[in-house]
């Protein structure tokens, strides 16, 4: 089988997929209050188009891939399209990012499918906050969507995104949460995909800062073994049964063992979250490509992968990072 390999020897088995870059919130450090200029319908991939090019990364080697958007779950026939891609035998794994706020309902049927793991996006233990940072009043049902994943067999990730001044103070608190729930609970730092660009804030809070404040409540932090491409470092507090991490997504210290590429919902192949895009695989479909085509396509352009998020920043025609993650597919 031919494989997906960079000019670093980097095998590629790991795709994030961007199902849409609709979302039902509007978090301050994703987009503007007003939210972000919505595509066209007909310009998002369709769900066959992803079908395919799932199928056919996974014939070169991808066996994991991560749905995600935009919140994946406001795009209509949401999950006919994970119960279609469960049907693949190529793929080990399939992963949800959401915000939790439609997914309720469909927990029994995500089990069923096979669906290996979820991360739900919780900023803060605060109603308030929620308030505050999403924009929307409906952090009640997101604690009853936590309590109904955690009593399901999905493995449960929350993605905490660590904003100076609004919920530093909370980074004990969810380290706790661990005590007795199986969870890992990542904190990740902030990036500049908002719409607008890098944030001015007084304090920065990269990995080392996140993990000084973790080692002011507990003093019993254990250093766990990660997987080579981990996004993370991660910890556990000693008799804990949960674990901890730190995402460190904007000061890229883990970037070398990346196995990671990109689509976003319109279709545009990414080889790193920092790049804007190498090259747009919907037209290229929409044009009559074959599957053979596609392969080619995506050998030739993971060999553009950059070494770093550094240099994948560096080389943006659009020097600007400002883009909003839900476009990108977080
Ligand atoms: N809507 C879903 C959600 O929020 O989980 C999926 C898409 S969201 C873009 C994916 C992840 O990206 C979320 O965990 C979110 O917290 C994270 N994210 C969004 N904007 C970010 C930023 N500027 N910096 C760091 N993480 C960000
Ligand atoms: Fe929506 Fe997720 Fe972005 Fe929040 S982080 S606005 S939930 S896409």
């Amino acid at each position: 089988m031919k494989k997906l390999v960079d000019k670093f020897g980097r095998q590629i088995t790991y795709l994030r997929l961007a199902i849409t870059d609709r979302c039902n919130l509007r978090c301050q450090y994703c987009m503007p209050a007003h939210g972000i200029d919505i595509v066209d319908r007909k310009d998002l991939l369709s769900y066959k188009e992803m079908y395919r090019i799932t199928r056919v990364l996974s014939e070169l080697g991808v066996n994991k891939v991560r749905l995600t958007g935009g919140e994946p779950f406001v795009r209509k026939d949401f999950i006919n399209f994970l119960e279609s891609l469960s049907f693949n035998d190529h793929l080990d794994q399939i992963n949800i990012t959401t915000n939790g706020a439609l997914i309720s309902k469909h927990i029994s049927k995500l089990e069923e499918l096979g669906i290996n793991a979820v991360n739900l996006s919780l900023d803060t233990l605060n109603a308030d906050k929620f308030k505050q940072i999403t924009r929307r009043d409906i952090f009640d049902e997101t604690m009853q969507t936590l309590d109904q994943l955690l009593a399901s067999e999905l493995t449960l990730k929350l993605n905490v995104v660590i904003l100076p001044g609004v919920n530093t103070n909370e980074i004990g608190d969810f380290i706790a949460l661990t005590k007795n729930k199986n969870i890992a609970v990542r904190f990740i730092e902030e990036m500049p995909f908002n719409g607008v660009g890098l944030r001015k804030t007084d304090e920065v809070w990269n990995l080392n800062r996140i993990f000084k404040e973790a080692e002011k409540y507990f003093t019993n932090i254990i250093p766990l073994d990660d997987k080579k491409s981990s996004t993370s470092k991660n910890f556990k507090i000693k008799g804990y049964r949960g674990t901890f991490g730190i995402i460190p997504a904007f000061t890229r210290t883990i970037c070398g063992d990346c196995n990671r590429i990109r689509i976003t919902s319109t279709g545009m192949f990414k080889n790193c979250l920092f790049d804007d895009g190498v090259f747009n695989i919907r037209d290229f479909i929409r044009n009559g490509a074959s599957d053979d085509d596609l392969k080619e396509l995506f050998i030739k352009t993971v060999q553009q992968k950059p070494i770093n998020g550094f240099v994948a920043e560096a080389n943006r025609k659009n020097k600007k990072v400002s883009e909003s993650m839900s476009t990108i597919g977080g």
